[in-house]
């Protein structure tokens, strides 16, 4: 009898994982249908609130509390950044009507559009994206002031 090794609720992350790609895809091929949308991001809460797992911050952020549809920028949802007292990224749902407000910032990209969250992608032998840490830019950049201190002494 030997411990499972892996993430504790692994299946449980497994499935609302692949719930959430479901749900992203329907809505991307059924635009106007949102029933379905509906229903797998539905069944992933209710799976995480059981379950007792919490969903990553970013896909929380995604989702409609108030009628469960998943907010896409261009399709379900707008998206507007406003200033009041400091910089706001407003998701308004196309279903229901609710607001998200987010206070925006700059330095911080959401994980799927940020690079350095992103692994290898072989597909066909061709690879379609690489890896960009924002640290080795970083240190080229000072590599580069560097070497332009050296030229000037
Ligand atoms: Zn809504």
């Amino acid at each position: 009898m030997g411990k499972t090794k892996g993430l504790p609720f692994e299946d449980v992350h497994n499935r609302c994982n692949f719930l959430y790609q479901a749900a992203k895809e329907s809505l991307k091929r059924h635009k106007t249908d949102l029933s379905l949308c509906r229903f797998y991001i539905n069944t992933m809460t209710v799976i995480a609130r059981r379950q007792g797992i919490r969903l990553h911050p970013d896909i929380k952020r995604t989702i409609c509390k108030r009628c469960c549809l998943l907010l896409l920028p261009g399709i379900s949802a707008i998206c507007r950044v406003k200033k009041k007292h400091q910089k706001l990224v407003i998701f308004t749902c196309l279903g229901c009507g609710t607001m998200k407000r987010f206070i925006y910032n700059k330095d911080k990209l959401p994980t799927i559009d940020d690079p350095s969250a992103w692994l290898d992608f072989i597909i066909d032998g061709e690879q379609v994206r690489q890896p960009q840490t924002p640290q080795e830019g970083k240190r080229g950049d000072k590599k580069a002031n560097k070497d332009v201190k050296d030229m000037k002494s």
